[in-house]
């Protein structure tokens, strides 16, 4: 297991956003977690993540015990990677410096085969304002592996997308599941993507089922 959350509650305020969830994830896992508007994929997805402290819960992660992780900004840089909506790419960068910005030191052949391996080569030296919005989220998934983690995380990757650009998302996340052995949790509301999953769970209401 790479991730092991269990008993996950969360509370906004007074109001209990998460009930009681617990969630198993293998290596190499590519796991939906479909449900609707408000039945807590966000709010689940941003603890699994770190980037939200739960009111309550019992998380291994890599095997490290979440309360055990000193140094939760080097611990993730080094083992997540994120697709989520409010990390925009930089508009005044370019696709190439986008992709780097948070990289230590650039081995510039690895950049290359990435950008080749998810087709955006050619567009390393053009600005995020001159790529289309599929062509952008390939951007943000190439940041996203550029500092090879062991899972990433995509928060409603697909927002914003066609369904076509979408199905492509889906496709390029399973086949980096599945050729690099990266974890992979994703949130949608839509479940005709969430099929090409290995996995599936259903949220509704701040309960987690297995989807069947
Ligand atoms: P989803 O991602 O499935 O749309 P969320 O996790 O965003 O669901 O929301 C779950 C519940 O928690 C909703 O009732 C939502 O209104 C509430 N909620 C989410 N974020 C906040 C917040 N920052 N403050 C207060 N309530 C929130």
């Amino acid at each position: 297991m790479i991730l092991e959350a269990k008993n996950i509650t969360h509370f906004y305020g007074n109001e209990k956003a998460l009930d009681d969830v617990s969630i198993f994830i293998k290596t190499g896992e590519f796991v939906a977690i479909v449900g609707k508007s408000g039945s807590g994929k966000s709010t689940l997805i941003s603890i699994l993540a770190t980037l939200l402290k739960p009111t309550n819960a019992n998380m291994t992660l890599l095997n490290h015990k979440s309360e055990d992780i000193k140094d939760i900004d080097t611990f993730r840089k080094e083992n997540i990677g994120f697709i989520f909506q409010f990390h925009y790419l930089i508009n005044y960068l370019t696709v190439y410096e986008n992709i780097t910005l948070a990289v230590d030191k650039i081995d510039k052949n690895e950049v290359t085969e990435l950008l080749k391996y998810l087709e955006i080569y050619e567009l390393k030296d053009k600005y995020p304002y001159e790529i289309s919005g599929g062509q952008r989220q390939r951007v943000a998934i190439a940041r996203a592996l550029v500092n090879k983690p062991k899972i990433i995380f995509a928060d409603e990757p697909t927002g914003n997308l066609d369904s076509q650009n979408s199905d492509n998302v889906f496709k390029l996340l399973q086949k980096i599941a599945r050729e690099n052995g990266v974890s992979i949790v994703v949130t949608t509301h839509d479940l005709d993507l969430a099929k090409k999953a290995d996995t599936i769970y259903e949220m509704s209401d701040g309960h987690i089922s297995n989807y069947n």
